[in-house]
């Protein structure tokens, strides 16, 4: 099997399923019990929301555990929204945004919150004057992905936190994508809140986090037991946290190899694709994207029907982005940066992960070269 849908999920790694197994089956008491068995995992989960704040320079108490990127894009906007709206009611995001972004906003719209949606340029960047003058005195927070998930473009996050900051607004930015792939500071950044989830960066499914810098006004979403300093309640996912832990850990060990290597077959996948198919082209920005994303439209195939004749051929790819690859509904972020639905329906998304091999990339170039000739002459 060659997997390239690594920016849908990754494999959890052996080093960090180690480190969580033994939360499943021993380790298992409730960390808000009072006796040694719970106890215990009230420090393990001390530990690992330090190694999570270590890694994007926060303090381990402003890192609140969730069940994944979507519960912190939730919790961050609908959060600052009800907590902040005595001084306001508009937010302002973009048109690319992930749907746990974009489907929250129109939660709230039915509330009756005002959302502006931002346009980007043909590369997917953010059209940065637009969002100045869509500014106003009742906007009271802006959120914006720090990386595109389907086209992988990288947002000028430092310039848009500036912005924020000069306007007195809370910024979150959806970092799902960006964890793992880039170094990040949110001091440095400015930001006032961050999202990311686990099992983008090799650890587990169901478990995230969302960075909320201190003295954020913000309500929490789930109502309980009063867990992650009264903010999120719910017992504790100890072994997903755990996983997370690691896996962040490990992701940010072998930065600089595991980078390098994804871009340089993230580079010869382009050029495999470049010298060997007539009429493509790349969508997104070609040198400001993650370093493991390539998303190219094909003229004249159908990108489903080619996933299907690479699926056949155990090569997993994606045409969109997960979540919209199962419907007919052509993608929104390839329609934000101007590709006509029929454009859209013929782009494809590969994302590279640090254990693909060259020959990997070889012969998925050379399988699909073979399939773009078989349905061209269709
Ligand atoms: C995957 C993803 C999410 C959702 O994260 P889950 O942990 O699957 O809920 C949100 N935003 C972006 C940009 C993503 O890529």
């Amino acid at each position: 099997m060659i997997y390239l849908d690594h920016a849908a999920t990754t494999f959890v790694k052996k080093e960090v399923f180690d480190e969580m197994e033994p939360y499943f089956t021993k380790k298992f008491g409730n960390p808000s019990a009072i006796y040694k068995l719970g106890e215990f995992n009230k420090e393990t989960i001390k530990v690992a929301r330090e190694k999570v704040a270590r890694v994007i320079n926060a303090d381990s108490s402003e890192i609140y555990f969730t069940s994944g990127g979507s519960e912190a894009d939730n919790f961050a906007i609908t959060g600052v929204a009800l907590k902040n709206m005595y001084k306001g009611n508009h937010i302002i995001t973009t048109k690319i945004e992930h749907k746990a972004v974009l489907n929250t906003c129109e939660y709230l719209k039915n509330l009756g919150f005002e959302i502006s949606y931002i346009d980007v340029d043909k590369d997917g960047i953010v059209n940065l004057n637009m969002l100045k003058n869509s500014i106003k005195d009742s906007t009271i927070l802006i959120s914006i992905m720090f990386a595109n998930n389907e086209i992988g473009t990288i947002e000028p996050i430092q310039e848009i936190s500036e912005i924020a900051r000069n306007n007195n607004i809370y910024f979150h930015t959806d970092a799902v994508q960006a964890v793992g792939n880039i170094k990040i500071d949110v001091k440095k950044l400015g930001v006032d809140l961050l999202s990311f989830s686990a099992h983008k960066f090799y650890g587990p499914k169901g478990v995230g986090a969302l960075y909320i810098k201190n003295r954020t006004k913000i309500d929490s979403l789930i109502h309980g037991g009063g867990q992650e300093n009264k903010m999120r309640s719910g017992t504790e996912n100890v072994p997903g946290i755990v996983g997370m832990g690691k896996a962040i850990e490990l992701s940010y060990r072998d930065f600089e190899e595991n980078t390098k290597k994804v871009f340089s077959l993230k580079e010869r996948l382009i050029n495999g694709l470049f010298n060997n198919i007539s009429d493509i082209k790349l969508n997104g920005h070609r040198n400001n994207r993650l370093a493991g994303n390539v998303n190219v439209f094909i003229n004249g195939v159908n990108s489903t029907t080619l996933l299907y004749m690479l699926n056949m051929k155990d090569i997993y790819v994606s045409s969109g982005s997960a979540c919209n690859a199962a419907n007919d509904t052509p993608s929104h972020v390839l329609k934000a940066i101007g590709l006509t639905d029929e454009e859209a329906h013929s782009s494809l998304r590969f994302t590279i992960g640090s254990e693909n091999t060259e020959e990997e990339i070889d012969y998925v170039v050379k399988v699909l070269k073979e399939s773009v000739d078989k349905l061209r002459k269709l």
